[in-house]
């Protein structure tokens, strides 16, 4: 896909809107999505929000923190949000006093429904509860995650501090709406708009109960194809039927990739997403690892094609120094291939610095 680029786009094609994605290994990709491809998604979200009792205009807040999301669109995001009755909290920025605002809205406005990444809810859910703040009886039916890794403890600690279940969601703007956990625990695929297959490192169809890598065919995506495109997480397919009694195809034990939180300067704990999408929107880089070695110092490892220049290195650092803090010392390192985790997962960040530390 990298390769074809544009030649990728339907003759006729109109109104495509443009993305970036780390893409399998941290090997950035530009692609485009029409208005088939969203109203898909779009719909395939709505039903899985009916499945917990809940339903377009009912009070949501969203702890997001996308650029898409937060910067540009503001009007569409108003009209949007007045429309939806969706609230939205950037996800970022994770200072004690976001946190104590964050807390605060979501007891002021009494959503019926949280959506955000696991991390960042979980972390809103641990500050209420080591400031006491009670968050169990604001009404709150369901909490949706998606786009990380969703840990046990995480879980528990959202289910415990918001008194609500959680609900996990596997998909990306890239792959699109895979599957999506029900009531009684099933993470069905749906199955109408998006083939799923699991395949080995040869690329053959594993059968059920296999581990391997997921590969994705979106049927809506005639503007712009995905066809047995590789979302780089390892999934188990089930051959079991949900006791919910919904016949959608069944993922399990889905590995998804991790991100880590870094902490700025002055100990704000922001989400990785927030350095990862600099990186990869900056002409000429191909695959790239941030690692956070301190307070002080934070590397990007960067493998890098002929157009990368100065000013997408100037482009890099001058971003981190903004969120990181100005002192911070930002080296990027030229490599020729970037190393994988002993899990043999990739993670774009990785930060050794332990959030809460004092300034070195
Ligand atoms: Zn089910």
């Amino acid at each position: 896909m990298r390769a074809a680029g544009e030649r990728l786009r339907a003759d006729g094609a109109i109104n495509l809107s443009r993305y970036n994605t780390g893409g399998s290994s941290g090997e950035p990709l530009i692609f485009y999505i029409g208005k088939a491809r969203k109203s898909h998604d779009v719909g395939a979200k709505w039903r899985v929000t009916r499945w917990w009792g809940v339903d377009i205009g009912d009070p949501e807040i969203v702890v997001w923190g996308s650029p898409i999301e937060l910067g540009t669109q503001d009007r569409v995001r108003m009209v949007r949000d007045t429309v939806l009755r969706t609230e939205l909290l950037p996800a970022f920025e994770m200072s004690e006093a976001n946190l104590d605002r964050f807390v605060a809205t979501i007891r002021a406005k009494r959503p019926t429904m949280l959506f955000g990444y696991p991390s960042s809810l979980s972390l809103i859910a641990a500050h209420a509860r080591k400031k006491g703040i009670r968050l169990d009886a604001q009404g709150i039916k369901v909490v949706f995650v998606t786009s990380e890794r969703l840990y046990d403890e995480q879980r528990a600690t959202i289910t415990q501090v918001f008194g609500a279940r959680v609900a996990n969601g596997y998909g990306a703007r890239d792959a699109g709406f895979i599957a999506h956990e029900c009531p009684a625990g099933g993470m069905h695929v749906q199955a109408e708009d998006i083939i799923v297959e699991i395949v080995g490192p040869d690329g053959a169809v594993l059968p059920a109960g296999q581990a391997g890598e997921i590969v994705v065919t979106h049927t809506a995506t005639a503007d712009f194809p995905f066809i047995r495109y590789r979302t780089g997480d390892v999934a188990v397919m089930s051959d079991e039927t949900c006791s919910c009694g919904r016949t959608l195809p069944l993922l399990k034990e889905i590995q998804g990739r991790t991100t880590d939180f870094v902490v700025a300067a002055d100990g704000t704990i922001m989400h990785g997403l927030a350095l990862i999408y600099t990186v990869r929107d900056v002409p000429g880089v191909e695959r790239f690892k941030i690692i956070q070695h301190s307070l002080d110092h934070t590397e990007v490892l960067l493998v890098t094609t002929p157009v990368f220049n100065d000013a997408g290195a100037d482009r890099i650092v001058k971003d981190y120094k903004a969120r990181l803090g100005a002192s911070v010392q930002v080296s990027l390192t030229r490599v020729d291939e970037i190393p994988r985790e002993a899990s043999g997962k990739f993670r774009y960040v990785v930060s050794k610095v332990q959030a809460g530390a004092p300034h070195a």
